[in-house]
C-alpha cells in the first residue's frame, strides 16, 4: 500500500472504531420519507419541472463560467427581484448553494479587526465563513440573548465593525430564534443582524417587521425544492458582495434550469400557503399523538442520547417502510443523539399513525 491509501486506511479505521464512518446510501423510492427537507412537497411538482425544461431548451444545460465571466443570465435577475421581493428587501444575491452564499457572504462581509457572534448550534458554513473572514469568532449559548447581550458588552468595543448571526429555525432542534430580540441587541450595540432562513417556512411573516434582520441569508435546496443560496440586503451590501464574495467571483454560474426552477417554485410558495400550514399541522398531529412538547416548526427532533440506540432505530423503522434521521455527533453535541424527523406538505394521517405506531413499539 503506497503512503497517501496506508494514512488515509487508518484514518478510516479511526472513524470507524469512534463509530463516526459516514455511508452515502440509496434509498428506496417506495420508501416515506420523514427525513429529507423537501418540507413543502414540491421535488416532483409539474410546473416546476417544466419550467426547468423550457430553461434548457432556450439556454443550454450549463452556464458555461463564473456570473462575472459569461455565466450569468436574465434569469438570475429575475430570480435576484423574485427572492428580494419575498424578503421585503432591495436586492439579492444568489449563489450556487446555501453553502457558499454563507461563505461567499460571511467572509465579505467582515474581517481582521471585527467580530463575529453566532448562535452555538450555527451551521458548519456559517462556521466556515466565520473563520475564513479572519474576525474574531465568538459563540453565544443556543439561544440565550442574555449571553449574547453579555458578550457584546464585554467585547463589541475592542472590535470596529460587528456581526451578529443566527438560524431562525435550528435544523437539527426544529426551535425558533428571537429575532426580534436579537435585533434589538444587536442594533443597541451597534451590529448587523445576519439570519439564515434555510430551513423555515413561515418566513413571510416577518417581512416587513422588526423581526426582519438587516442581512436574509437562505437556500432553495429545501423548501423550495431546487438549488442555490441566497442573500438579500439593502442595494449597497448586495451590490458590495457581488464583487467581494469569493465563492460567487470563483465559482461556475448555476445551470439555467436550475434558476428558473427556484423563480418557479418561489412564485408557487407565495401563492400556496397552505403547504406549508399543512407541514406545520402534521408536525402538531405527530407531537400531540407523541406526547411531546408543541412543536416551533415541520423539524421535531427525538433526543436519545446514545448514538448507537438512534441508529438501530433508524433501521428499525427503514425495516417497516419509513425513512427517519439519525442525527449523532459532530453534527449535534455528545449525548443527544438524536431522531430527526421532518414533516412535509405531502404526508397524510395515516402515515404519520403509522411512524407513531412504529416509534411507540420500539422506544
Ligand atoms: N444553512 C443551514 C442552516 C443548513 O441547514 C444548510 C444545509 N443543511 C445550509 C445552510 C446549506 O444549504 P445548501 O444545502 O443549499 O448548501
Amino acid at each position: 500500500m503506497n503512503s497517501l491509501d496506508k494514512h488515509f486506511s487508518q484514518k478510516l479505521q479511526e472513524l470507524q472504531n469512534a463509530e463516526l464512518l459516514r455511508h452515502i446510501r440509496n434509498y428506496d423510492d417506495s420508501l416515506v420519507d420523514f427525513a429529507s427537507n423537501d418540507y413543502l412537497g414540491l421535488l416532483g411538482d409539474q410546473r416546476i419541472k417544466n419550467a426547468s425544461i423550457d430553461a434548457i431548451n432556450k439556454y443550454g444545460v450549463g452556464a458555461g463560467a463564473s456570473r462575472l465571466i459569461t455565466g450569468n443570465s436574465a434569469l438570475y435577475d429575475d430570480l435576484e427581484d423574485v427572492i428580494s421581493n419575498y424578503y421585503g428587501k432591495e436586492g439579492g444575491c444568489v449563489f450556487s448553494s446555501g453553502y457558499a452564499a454563507n461563505l461567499g457572504a460571511i467572509s465579505a462581509l467582515v474581517g481582521r479587526g471585527d467580530l463575529i457572534i453566532a448562535d452555538k448550534l450555527s451551521h458548519a458554513c456559517i462556521i466556515d465563513g466565520a473563520q475564513l473572514s479572519g474576525a474574531k469568532f465568538m459563540r453565544f449559548r443556543h439561544n440565550d440573548y442574555e449571553h449574547l447581550e453579555k458578550l457584546l458588552l464585554d467585547h463589541r468595543s475592542d472590535y470596529n465593525k460587528c456581526l451578529v448571526i443566527t438560524e431562525s429555525i435550528f435544523s437539527m432542534d426544529g426551535d425558533r430564534a428571537d429575532i426580534k430580540l436579537l435585533n434589538e441587541i444587536a442594533h443597541k450595540y451597534n451590529a448587523w443582524s445576519y439570519v439564515d432562513y434555510a430551513h423555515d417556512i413561515e418566513t413571510e411573516k416577518y417581512v416587513n417587521t422588526e423581526a426582519q434582520p438587516d442581512i436574509v441569508m437562505g437556500t432553495f435546496s429545501k423548501g423550495f425544492a431546487s438549488l442555490g443560496g441566497y442573500v438579500c440586503a439593502s442595494d449597497i451590501v448586495i451590490n458590495y458582495l457581488k464583487s467581494k464574495s469569493k465563492t460567487l467571483i470563483y465559482s461556475t454560474a448555476l445551470p439555467p434550469s436550475v434558476l428558473a426552477s427556484s423563480i418557479e417554485s418561489v412564485k408557487i410558495v407565495k401563492t400556496e400557503k397552505y403547504r406549508s400550514q399543512k407541514a406545520l399541522n402534521n408536525a402538531g398531529y405527530f407531537c400531540n399523538k407523541m406526547g411531546l412538547d408543541a412543536p416551533e416548526s415541520q423539524i421535531v427532533p427525538v433526543i436519545l442520547g446514545d448514538e448507537n440506540k438512534v441508529i438501530s432505530i433508524r433501521s428499525e423503522v427503514e425495516n417497516n417502510g419509513i425513512i427517519i434521521s439519525a442525527i449523532r455527533p459532530p453534527t449535534v453535541p455528545k449525548d443527544t443523539s438524536r431522531l430527526r424527523v421532518s414533516f412535509s406538505y405531502n404526508h397524510n394521517e395515516s402515515q404519520i399513525d403509522d411512524l407513531i405506531k412504529i416509534l411507540k413499539n420500539i422506544l
